[in-house]
């Protein structure tokens, strides 16, 4: 059940409210935008009477939610997400951000050149994975805790952040130190206990539709993090598996808009993974960002023939730079900037 208050409801009459659902046997999640309070109530809400709350000082209206997502659903913030950084990045506002490095950290040299790169071309995130989720135990398995040290010093030389693959529960406290953004991965949607956990913390989570996942699915996953307390959840469409085999995925651009409208959290468009082929990762990447995308996530790498993972559909460094002058022409059209 929502519960919208009045725009001018007092401290008290919220409180009050919040008790009186709780005696309900409701739990209670609240969300205070610029305007106005919005109580959700989850849980075995079926036997509730409304009508006795539409009764209570400050109430504005309650209603019922009829999809199954409660906390991640666009009733629970209609204005939308906004989520801010330590540095003052926002995702979810104006501004389209851009995460990209490499698919893995492999060593210093690499992370640097990339860092400065990112930099220079106004990225607002430096992306690495340090443990990595491959198709095969044989291939690289990523550099682990140290290689994630090493991509937050290159980052913060540059004034960046830093967003990185937590695979599961016993990294995420080690992970903490090095990572403002914690990536789960396309293959991790639906590890549900690793979710759970992830609602535990107070950092953002990147969660990555999975390979063969509906919205519903993904916009469920990202109710296991919120029911935690943790809102600050950032939906990724990374491509989808279909029977196309021209591309490594088919990158689902309707899923921008259809999530926008479904849900407050803010969406992010992973071209290089959408396509797993450089030369069109640019043209996705557009797409995504005149699709509304609230950010962008690319693979790049200034030896993209030779990256360790995910080579083929790694951009060269001067790729990227390119790239980025076009897309703020795109953001421009969409009444946003980059
Ligand atoms: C990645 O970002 O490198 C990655 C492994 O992504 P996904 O989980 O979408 O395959
Ligand atoms: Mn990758």
């Amino acid at each position: 059940m929502i519960v919208a208050m009045q725009e001018r409801a007092t401290e008290e009459q919220i409180d009050a409210v919040i008790d009186a659902m709780v005696e309900a046997g409701v739990g209670v999640h609240r969300t205070t935008g610029a305007s106005q309070t919005i109580l959700a109530g989850v849980g075995p809400t079926a036997n509730v009477d409304l009508n006795k709350f539409e009764l209570l000082p400050g109430v504005l209206h309650v209603h019922r939610i009829s999809s199954p997502y409660k906390l991640a659903g666009r009733a629970f913030r209609p204005e939308g997400t906004v989520i801010e950084f330590s540095n003052g990045v926002k995702i979810g506002g104006e501004q389209v951000a851009v995460m990209a490095g490499p698919c893995a950290i492999e060593n210093e040299n690499q992370i640097t050149t990339i860092a400065k790169c990112v930099k220079a071309a106004g990225g607002a995130f430096l992306r690495g994975g340090a443990f990595k989720p491959r198709s095969s135990p044989y291939a690289f398995q990523g550099l682990g805790i140290p290689g994630l040290q090493m991509m937050h010093d290159a980052a913060r030389a540059q004034g960046l952040l830093t967003v990185s693959e937590v695979m599961e529960i016993s990294q995420i406290e080690p992970m903490l130190p090095y990572t403002d953004l914690f990536q789960v991965g396309a293959r991790n949607m639906q590890n549900f206990n690793l979710l759970r956990e992830l609602g535990q913390i107070r950092k953002p989570i990147l969660l990555k539709r999975g390979i063969s996942a509906t919205i519903e699915e993904l916009l469920l996953s990202s109710e296991y993090i919120m029911s935690g307390g943790n809102y600050e959840v950032i939906l990724c469409e990374r491509g989808i598996r279909t029977y196309e085999t021209a591309t490594r995925n088919t990158m689902d651009i309707s899923a921008i808009p259809v999530i926008h409208k479904l849900s407050h959290l803010p969406i992010v468009g992973d071209p290089s993974h959408g396509t797993g082929r450089r030369d069109m990762v640019p043209a996705m990447a557009k797409a995504a960002v005149a699709a509304g995308a609230d950010a962008l996530l690319m693979e790049i790498h200034p030896n993209a023939d030779k990256a360790v993972s995910d080579a083929v559909q790694t951009l060269y460094l001067e790729q990227f730079s390119e790239l980025m002058g076009q897309l703020r022409v795109i953001a421009k059209a969409v009444g946003r900037t980059l």
